[in-house]
């Protein structure tokens, strides 16, 4: 019920009050992940700027301790965001199965699996053309289009992201695949598109890397941003793509930070008007 409680305080007592009935009774019939899942869904529908403001609060307490202890051994201790998260387990999910005769613990597996991950960064070319870590996320279409009332975007696995969050991944959707739900299945299929090798080295020789002022961060650190988004009827065209480093692309889509062209080819970031949700 901590849960109920969590989201009281984020819908206020009247929606609430509302819902209250049904999502007792579903309670009773699910496990407690499926029920955080259907509530931060009714949070989402009732105010999804609440959620977008949380998951930004979230992800600004996202730390890494690598700590050196005495006897030599390195103590690890952190904590991400829903979406790093399942980035982060998905790359060590995919490397730690056992080998024959192995008698390595699933702890000691997930541990390898981490410092594999680590020794081989290029999975991706220099331009980030290469393959990307792979996820998965579940939204409708009226989540793409920012409709009111829509449901947040599920991650594979478990955790939900709220929809600007979803927005961005899908913008350069080499890295992800975005599947429907229940009768708009088809509808997002046909929505979500790869940016093909090709277009990605032409936008790398064109932009250097992140085109935001200031910013030195080489092309294999970018994403390719659609300045109208695909979900929009934006083409997945170079007059219509630019490269963000993934700091700066979080900040135009989550956090609403304008994004204007400049002559030289490089892009303005201008502050966020309060609570204004981006496109
Ligand atoms: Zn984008
Ligand atoms: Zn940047």
């Amino acid at each position: 019920m901590a849960v109920l409680a969590r989201a009281a305080q984020h819908v206020g007592p009247a929606a609430m009050q509302r819902a209250e009935a049904t999502l007792l009774t579903m309670a009773e019939r699910m496990d407690p992940g499926q029920f955080t899942g259907v509530v931060r869904n009714f949070e989402h529908q009732v105010d999804a700027q609440a959620v977008l403001d949380e998951a930004n609060r979230a992800h600004r307490r996202r730390f890494l301790h690598l700590v050196e202890r005495g006897d030599g051994m390195v103590k690890l201790d952190g904590l991400l965001d829903a979406e790093a998260g399942a980035i982060v387990r998905s790359s060590v999910n995919a490397r730690m199965l056992p080998g024959k005769g192995d008698d390595r613990t699933p702890e000691q597996r997930r541990a390898d699996a981490l410092v594999e991950v680590c020794r081989r960064p290029g999975a991706g070319s220099s331009d980030g053309s290469g393959p990307r870590a792979h996820l998965i996320i579940r939204a409708t279409v009226g989540t793409l289009l920012g409709a009111a009332n829509a449901p947040a975007g599920e991650l594979d696995g478990g955790g939900t992201v709220p929809a600007e969050n979803v927005l961005r991944i899908a913008c350069d959707a080499a890295l992800t695949r975005i599947t429907g739900k229940g009768e708009l299945e088809g509808e997002i299929s046909r929505a979500s598109r790869t940016i093909p090798p090709t277009t990605r080295r032409a936008l790398a020789e064109r932009d250097h890397g992140c085109v935001a002022e200031q910013c030195h961060r080489p092309p294999a650190w970018t994403d390719a941003h659609h300045l109208k988004h695909w979900a929009h009827g934006g083409p997945t065209t170079m007059s219509n793509l630019v490269l963000l480093c993934r700091p700066h692309h979080r900040m135009v889509h989550e956090e609403g930070w304008g994004l204007h062209s400049l002559a030289n080819g490089r892009g303005a970031l201008t502050k966020p008007r309060p609570h204004s949700r981006s496109a």
